[in-house]
């Protein structure tokens, strides 16, 4: 059997005690018992193995005996800034399973959709990330405005957007040569305006198609994480 992987603040030495969720999750759901190997991270990049030596009622400590790097991870990073919108848990799933390193939902003009949860947001997060393999969670903030949104992007090499009335710049054409970080936006289902698309430009983001068809915000995204990591080599 695959050995399961938990997600936990810390560990003590060789010692990590699993509570909330993680420990419903582990002994609860998938019926780990002592005795187990299961992985642990902690966010820093490296999968913990370790067995577990005894389940208490609501924790369970595990002992570690070999720390591994984990080689699921982008090795440059992939910001990606999405337009609120209804598919937005689905969108933050895909964003994660891809090898998103930082998600920024962001409010525009033609986003009509408030009251983000962000708890739930967090769990995806969570879960995606565990199934997926990797040992970091994204960071993913609360929504920003778009204009607060295009000022963060600037921590990137690259920066683009994906704009359905453009014609010719793909995001391979706009990704420089030996570079390693991008930051990419997609609209919500309302899309873009041409005053945001013409900021973004005046600020310095790239636009890009990604193809003749107009795409739904879920399909344009997950297009546009892959070919972004394709430029970046990560693929
Ligand atoms: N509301 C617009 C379409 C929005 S699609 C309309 O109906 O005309 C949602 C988002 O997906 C867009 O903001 C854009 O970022 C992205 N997108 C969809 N199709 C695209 C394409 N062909 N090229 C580039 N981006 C696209």
């Amino acid at each position: 059997m695959e050995i399961k992987r938990f997600f936990c603040d810390r560990i003590d030495g060789d010692k990590v005690i699993l509570t909330g969720e993680e420990f419903h999750h582990c002994v609860k759901v998938t019926r780990h018992k002592a005795g187990f190997t299961i992985i642990v991270c902690i966010g820093d990049g490296y999968d913990y193995y370790a067995k577990i030596e005894s389940v208490e009622k609501e924790s369970l400590t595990a002992k570690i005996f070999r720390k591994e790097i984990n080689k699921n991870e982008v090795s440059g990073s992939l910001i990606f800034f999405q337009g609120v919108c209804k598919e937005l848990d689905f969108i933050v799933q895909k964003a994660v399973e891809l090898g998103a390193t930082r998600i920024v939902p962001f409010y525009s003009i033609n986003t009509n959709i408030s009251g983000i949860k962000q708890d739930r947001l967090q769990k995806i997060v969570r879960e995606a990330a565990k199934q997926c393999g990797r040992a970091r969670l994204p960071d993913i903030c609360e929504p920003v405005n778009f204009d607060k949104a295009i000022e963060i992007s600037r921590a990137a090499e690259n920066r683009v957007l994906c704009y359905e009335n453009c014609r010719g710049k793909t995001i391979k054409d706009a990704v420089a040569k030996n570079s390693h970080t991008l930051a990419l936006f997609v609209g919500a289902e309302g899309g873009f305006t041409e005053t945001e698309v013409a900021y973004a430009q005046e600020k310095g983001v790239q636009i890009v198609t990604l193809g003749k068809r107009i795409l739904r915000a879920e399909t344009a995204a997950v297009a546009a994480m892959t070919l972004g990591l394709a430029a970046l080599g990560e693929l």
